[in-house]
């Protein structure tokens, strides 16, 4: 049962940015089906970034470790996502204190959530990131009520965010880029629901290992 700490943020971030470069090609093939193709460059640039900056000034503690990725998602990523997932991080380290137990790993994913939505004005259903958020929130409350640990509530964050990536493929987008495709975003997987399956994956990942 044991709270996630300092560490487990910064192999986070670690595993986020080699896995987001790793899906670099394929989060691009993913946003040029229904965008602008960069979604994968942007992230992987983004999370880049992030790495460099705790390497440089390792923070010391969660708080500050999702400052830091604020920041330089804000900076370094642009368009959309840049912006969506440095308000959902800033939101985030708002929400923390300390290590996270379950119900601070719950807190991480619905102040995610909740600064997405802030920021981008969707609902689930729009085919957007809030896709995999929302769900992700939804089953990590649950987890953290059957009195889980902070890594298995990750974990169930990470497998609802990927269920609700794919199931945003037959969804019509009416928020961003892909909304200007109307009906021809059909059929497709949103690249931002697919990082933040992703991005959810490593953390479970780094809470496992
Ligand atoms: P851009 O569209 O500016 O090129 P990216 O390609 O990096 O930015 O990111 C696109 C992703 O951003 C989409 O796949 C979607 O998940 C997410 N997105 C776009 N607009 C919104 C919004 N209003 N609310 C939530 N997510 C959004
Ligand atoms: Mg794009
Ligand atoms: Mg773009």
């Amino acid at each position: 049962m044991s709270n996630l700490d300092v560490e487990w943020a910064l192999e986070w971030m670690r595993r986020a940015s080699a896995a987001l470069t790793e899906h670099r090609a394929e989060l691009n093939d993913l946003d040029r089906a229904i965008g602008d193709g960069d979604h994968g460059e942007n992230m992987a640039r983004g999370f880049t970034a992030v790495v460099e900056r705790i390497g440089a000034t390792p923070p010391d503690d969660v708080t500050g470790v999702f400052k830091v990725v604020a920041q330089a998602l804000m900076s370094k990523v642009g368009g959309a996502a840049g912006p969506l997932y440095g308000t959902a991080f800033m939101r985030a380290a708002k929400a923390t204190e300390g290590d996270l137990d379950a119900a601070g790993v719950v807190a991480v994913c619905a102040a995610a959530l909740e600064g997405v939505v802030a920021r981008g004005k969707a609902t689930t259903g729009e085919k957007t990131m809030v896709d995999a958020w929302s769900p992700a929130t939804e089953a990590a409350q649950a987890a953290a009520d059957a009195g889980r640990s902070p890594a298995e509530v990750l974990r169930a964050a990470a497998d609802s965010a990927e269920a609700g990536a794919a199931a945003t493929v037959p969804l019509e987008a009416t928020k961003g880029r892909a909304s200007y495709l109307g009906e021809r975003s059909i059929g497709h997987q949103d690249p931002g629901a697919t990082s933040t399956a992703y991005l959810l994956a490593t953390a479970a990942d780094a809470a496992e290992s």
